[in-house]
């Protein structure tokens, strides 16, 4: 089994470097300006993550494809880390944007797509009713507030190594085996080991443990983990936290806003998964802002008897813009024409082949890597076998390894996703554009193994 040379990987990530900064003149002559405007360069923090010494600017994208300022034009499987799960600028969605816009973009009333949006929610993930934010995170967040206050308990838990948003609750890890506060948590409002508890994915029994006293509102959870690299649950392992988040009254809020990629339930329908609530956001209206949280009608019955509709726009839950008819409207064309069965139908065996590419090159090298699929997403792993939680899997993090490989990638005009090795394909993705993801895999690993 080969192991990476780390003088070689410098060398080449030394070259990549390089040959980033001369290729991008444009991008780089803008983050110079920017710098003086923008904190950092970036109208965002997360947008300095990319590999190379400064990000692409973008001039343009549609479908699989982005163009940048200096006229490079890229394969994107980021897709802005699942907002652009749909392609970019889905023709039915920027219709309907368009359309939409013309006729008035936020009300503080409702449009008819609320309506149609919530009943093929309700059709799809088996929840009967639904509330619209502006992001995943809110959708949490606003998940949350009503779980604490239905169940009348104040912590909740989350697994080790998740990502739910910027939810301040969720900012907790595990520090050989101990909950701590997330390393570079910025200001957080009270130390989240008071108000959450941390536990390992797959492991049952200190998740039982963390149920038993029963003083948990809620377990915040992925169905899949997707944000320490994918981890699988264990056969078996969502029953479980089923039947114990029933057994000690803690409700179940599932954030299917990565795992989406599993099919058009997501998977809740794709396993059958009974949450009582369930979050989404990103990718659902063609990348405007939306959220949304669906839920059980018991919980709508007791959110109801404990909630004081007086008090609605001061109860902690609310949002101007949520629910504006802009992004409703991008809901619906989204759902109805552009993440439909048949869209799956097609992104999913292509997704297929990718792994399919990818596996081939490193069985073929004898790396020790592997490959871990979700629907439509897909990602390689600089470990032989996918980990079962999130210790294991930041155990096997090598942040340079990671960074040869996507900038190596970015050079050569595929994009993938910064905080991970991750491969999304659209609709607009085609078999071609999968094989040449397959080639620069091939190509890169052999400059770094040897052909
Ligand atoms: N849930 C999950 C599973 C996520 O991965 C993210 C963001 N990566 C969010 C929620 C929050 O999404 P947003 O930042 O768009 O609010």
């Amino acid at each position: 089994m080969p192991s990476i040379d780390r003088t070689r990987l410098k060398a080449l990530l030394a070259q990549e470097s390089d040959r980033f900064v001369a290729e991008h003149p444009r991008s780089r002559e803008l983050f110079e300006r920017a710098k003086a405007s923008l904190h950092d360069g970036v109208p965002m923090n997360w947008m300095v993550c990319w590999a190379g010494d400064f990000p692409l600017f973008v001039r343009e994208a549609a479908g699989a494809h982005i163009t940048d300022v200096d006229g490079h034009r890229y394969l994107d499987l980021c897709l802005g880390d699942t907002g652009a799960m749909t392609g970019h600028a889905p023709p039915a969605a920027v219709e309907a944007i368009v359309a939409q816009a013309r006729r008035g973009i936020t009300f503080m009333l409702p449009i008819e797509d609320a309506v149609w949006v919530s009943e093929e929610l309700s059709r799809r993930f088996g929840l009967p009713y639904w509330q619209m934010a502006l992001s995943a995170t809110d959708a949490n967040r606003f998940a949350i507030r009503l779980a604490r206050q239905i169940t009348g308990r104040r912590l909740i838990l989350v697994f080790n190594g998740c990502y739910h948003g910027t939810v301040d609750e969720a900012y907790i890890t595990l520090r050989g085996g101990v909950p701590v506060s997330r390393r570079g948590n910025i200001g957080p409002p009270a130390d989240p080991t008071t108000t959450t508890r941390v536990v390992e994915f797959n492991g049952l029994p200190s998740l039982e443990a963390a149920l038993a006293p029963g003083d948990v509102a809620c377990v915040l959870a992925e169905p899949v983990m997707t944000n320490v690299g994918i981890v699988y649950p264990d056969p078996g392992y969502l029953q479980s936290l089923r039947e114990l988040t029933r057994r000690s009254g803690t409700l179940l809020i599932l954030d299917e806003t990565h795992t989406l990629c599993a099919g058009p339930g997501g998977c809740t329908r794709a396993y059958g998964l009974q949450p009582d609530m369930l979050t989404l956001g990103k990718a659902i209206a063609s990348g405007v802002p939306a959220g949304l949280y669906g839920f059980t009608a018991e919980v709508a019955g007791r959110i109801r008897a404990c909630t004081d509709p007086e008090y609605a726009g001061v109860g902690g839950i609310g949002g101007t813009l949520a629910g504006n008819a802009l992004s409703l409207a991008a809901m619906r064309a989204t759902l109805q024409h552009v993440l439909t069965q048949e869209a799956f139908e097609r992104t999913i065996p292509l997704a297929d082949r990718l792994v399919e590419g990818v596996k081939g090159v490193i069985a073929e090298k004898g790396l020790p890597w592997h490959v871990a699929q979700i629907g439509c997403r897909s990602e390689y792993r600089f470990r032989p076998a996918p980990p079962r939680n999130g210790a294991e899997a930041a155990a096997a993090a090598d942040p340079e390894l990671n960074r040869y490989m996507h900038l190596a990638t970015l050079n050569r005009g595929i994009l993938m996703t910064p905080f991970h090795n991750m491969a999304l394909i659209s609709p607009a993705t085609t078999a071609a554009d999968v094989d040449e993801h397959t080639r620069v895999f091939r190509e890169i690993v052999e400059a770094l193994v040897g052909a």
